[in-house]
């Protein structure tokens, strides 16, 4: 494909106008001032996009999402963590089938890819259903089922056990597309015996690790009460931090935790819109940076957001670190762009992309900055995060394959998934005496 005289934005911060960006395959293969007319380039390619008005950038790469919870979004407002977990979330879940999971899964899949997302790091279960979701999707993802357990629990004898390992086939045979990883649900939803075992299953299968790390005052309380250690003492302790890991919130984490986190490269992502909405807190992302971690952006579930996009997170990410340093600038568009884009990709261990660059995988997004709320324009680069939303994107290709564009997806019957979810949501209420 050839995206004819487009502006471009890159991870480097550098707005340029007037290139041509030409795809081959899979990947990028050349970047460059644009030289002739479109009519001129139509001779030499089928597959010309006018770029006038659009900026491309690389796709998004969302770092920590349960995508499923499509199924409950709107499903338990107005509650804390611990509530909104325990008295809605988890008795709705209980009922899931694998089939629910796929339609959610697709469902969320569908606005990531609206919204100009090429990958996503996934916490869940049934993970037969998203695993499915993925690969006839062609969208990116790392996927997980989020481990929990006690003293009792015995790791291969476990669903989660059957579940990963029926993953890392699926991933095995889906291009690099699909990657398995390992994850815990959380601190104070495991033990000790739970976490050791955990690790020693990582290790062995060479998986990444993905788990929710001091999200809220509370439990980040309780285990410094039970344990006398902070939950990143406590993981590094038990060695889950020798597996490559992203963590996600990790709101209340303290100044003694950051040389265990940089020692071990782990990876934080930020999730402002969750973290605000359901009151769980701010984190300050800029002390992240500063101290040289590895920061991301997620948008968790649909279920703690409503949404999943990626481009107000990004704003929200840089406004709220705007008001906690009172710095207008505290990062550059080049930097916020990177949280949600290459730093992503590597935390997702795929070093091959993320980024606008010649050899890269094409994982793009273009941006239609002709809307209303984009007029007059001075630095299309810098309009992104602050006047763009999900909706202004306006194509999205993983792997140099065109998966959305101008309100149509290339391989999702949206109306269908969009029927089936309902139907999921409506089923469930009725099961649980809701309705
Ligand atoms: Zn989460």
């Amino acid at each position: 494909m050839i995206f004819h005289d487009i502006t471009t934005l890159d991870t480097e911060g550098n707005t340029r106008k007037h290139q041509t960006v030409i795809t081959a395959g899979a990947f990028i293969r050349s970047i460059a001032p644009c030289k002739g007319t479109i009519e001129e380039a139509r001779q030499s390619e089928d597959d010309v996009y006018d770029g006038t008005g659009k900026l491309l950038i690389p796709g998004f790469f969302n770092n920590h999402s349960h995508v499923p919870m499509t199924l409950t979004r709107g499903y338990g407002e107005g509650l804390l963590l611990q509530a909104w977990l325990y008295d809605r979330i988890f008795p709705f879940e209980t009922l899931l089938t694998e089939g629910d999971v796929y339609w959610g899964a697709l469902l969320g899949i569908a606005e990531m890819l609206r919204g100009g997302t090429v990958s996503f790091t996934d916490m869940y279960m049934r993970l037969g259903g998203i695993s499915r979701a993925v690969i006839e999707s062609g969208i990116k993802a790392n996927i997980s089922n989020g481990l929990n357990g006690d003293d009792s629990t015995i790791l291969d004898e476990t669903a989660w056990y059957r579940e990963t390992e029926t993953v890392i086939k699926d991933a095995a045979t889906s291009g690099g597309r699909l990657i398995a990883d390992a994850s815990l649900h959380a601190q104070y939803t495991s033990t000790p015996h739970v976490v050791e075992q955990l690790v020693r299953y990582a290790k062995d299968r060479q998986l990444n690790m993905h788990v929710h790390l001091s999200e809220t005052e509370g439990e980040h309380r309780s285990c410094k009460e039970k344990y006398g250690k902070t939950p990143t003492r406590y993981f590094y302790d038990l060695g889950l931090f020798d597996v490559p890991t992203s963590a996600a919130h990790a709101i209340f984490i303290e100044d003694e935790d950051y040389p265990l986190l940089l020692e071990k490269g782990v990876t934080l992502t930020h999730m402002p819109s969750c973290n605000l909405k359901i009151g769980s807190g701010i984190a300050d992302i800029k002390k992240w940076h500063d101290h040289g971690i590895n920061v991301t952006i997620g948008t968790d579930g649909a279920g703690s957001n409503n949404n999943l996009d990626m481009i107000e997170e990004v704003t929200w990410a840089s406004y709220i670190a705007n008001g906690i340093h009172r710095n207008p600038v505290t990062f550059t568009s080049g930097e916020l762009l990177s949280f949600a884009t290459r730093n992503g990709a590597l935390a997702q261990g795929r070093r091959d992309t993320g980024l606008l660059k010649e050899g890269y995988r094409a994982d793009l997004a273009v941006v239609d900055m002709n809307a209303l709320h984009f007029q007059p324009h001075y630095d299309l680069g810098t309009s992104l995060f602050t006047s763009a939303n999900a909706s202004d994107v306006c194509l999205t290709m993983v792997d140099g394959k065109v998966l959305y564009r101008d309100g149509n997806f290339t391989t999702i019957d949206i109306e269908k998934v969009i029927a089936n979810a309902t139907h999921c949501r409506d089923e469930k209420l009725a099961a649980l005496g809701k309705v």
